[in-house]
């Protein structure tokens, strides 16, 4: 699935007024649809393609199956945000959530609408928005069924020693087997040593921290890419919960508990401190430690993953209330 059309034309090739159509935008929601990688570039493109200068696309690595890892900016105002999705593969329904996102957004700057409850023109005017859709492509392709087969016999490898986990729909690790919201340094050693306590001490479906922190491509893409942007602000989409995690250890933020609050209240998730067996390694707790600046997990949705599509309804307006206030501040 992808959401603009491909017969969709930019305006700079088109002689239509009417506003283009697409999947989402303006359009009844479906009930059930999947996502794969090629669906997140395939719409990242067409994206790059409809809103030429007003998006800057940028590749920053590849998966361990070779997948492009995509980053987009939109916006030209000072206050930077980097948002991620998808860092899990069974929480894939952030990923479309976010490119749904990026598509309201840009659709309401041109037309003078709303995301979230705020004017698009605000938002793109006053923040500098990075989004990365899908951190874990071969992850989510597994869960999905589109993960070619050596890909799928690695993983089926690696699974075989969890029985207890279903495979895939379980699958929360990229291809290798490590949790990449586990491979940060932050604490890593912490989360290895929580992790171990858990029985997992390699290659896993879910929560293995890895031979060493930032080892696989994916997470390393990612830290790279955050301390080149250099971000006020990140925001990482996960599912599930409806609760948004805003601490890191004892690191006291200024301002931090503030805008917490503001997320929650905007989308009626609640704030909470992250649970010390999984409050170590992550993107957010990397970035709150090494910036000094606040970051937030969110978790979108309730019930277990992946999340049935029916919740993407939900889930894509409170994203928007989300990114629209944390764009703007307190
Ligand atoms: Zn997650």
């Amino acid at each position: 699935m992808r959401i603009l059309k491909q017969s969709d034309p930019g305006p700079e090739n088109s002689s239509r007024q009417s506003a283009p159509s697409s999947r989402f935008h303006g359009s009844p929601l479906p009930d059930e649809f999947s996502w794969s990688s090629g669906d997140n570039e395939e719409s990242l493109q067409l994206i790059a393609g409809r809103f030429g200068d007003r998006v800057d696309a940028e590749i920053i690595g590849h998966s361990v199956c070779g997948a492009p890892l995509t980053a987009l900016s939109v916006g030209t105002g000072p206050r930077r945000l980097l948002v991620t999705a998808a860092h899990h593969a069974n929480e894939w329904i952030t990923a479309p959530a976010l490119m749904v996102f990026i598509e309201d957004l840009l659709f309401a700057g041109d037309s003078g609408g709303s995301v979230g409850g705020v004017p698009a023109r605000d938002i793109l005017s006053r923040s500098r928005i990075t989004f990365v859709p899908l951190v874990n492509p071969d992850g989510v392709d597994l869960v999905n069924g589109t993960l070619p087969s050596a890909g799928v016999a690695q993983a089926s490898a690696i699974a075989e020693n969890w029985p207890d986990i279903p495979f895939p729909s379980g699958w929360k690790a990229n291809i290798r087997g490590v949790d990449l919201n586990l491979q940060y340094p932050a604490l890593w050693e912490t989360a290895r040593e929580n992790k171990s306590a858990l029985g997992v001490t390699g290659p896993a479906p879910q929560n293995y921290v890895g031979p060493k922190p930032l080892s696989e491509p994916e997470s390393r893409a990612l830290f790279d890419l955050t301390l080149r942007e250099d971000p006020d602000l990140v925001l990482a989409f996960h599912t599930q919960g409806e609760t948004i995690y805003w601490r890191f250890f004892d690191r006291d933020i200024p301002g931090s508990r503030e805008l917490g609050e503001r997320l929650s209240h905007e989308s009626g998730y609640s704030l909470e401190d992250t649970p010390y067996v999984s409050g170590f390694a992550g993107y957010k707790d990397w970035f709150i430690d090494a910036f000094r600046r606040p970051g937030y997990t969110v978790e979108f949705g309730r019930g277990s993953n992946p999340l049935p599509p029916g919740q993407f309804g939900r889930i894509r307006e409170t994203c928007a209330k989300i990114i629209a206030a944390a764009a703007l501040g307190i």
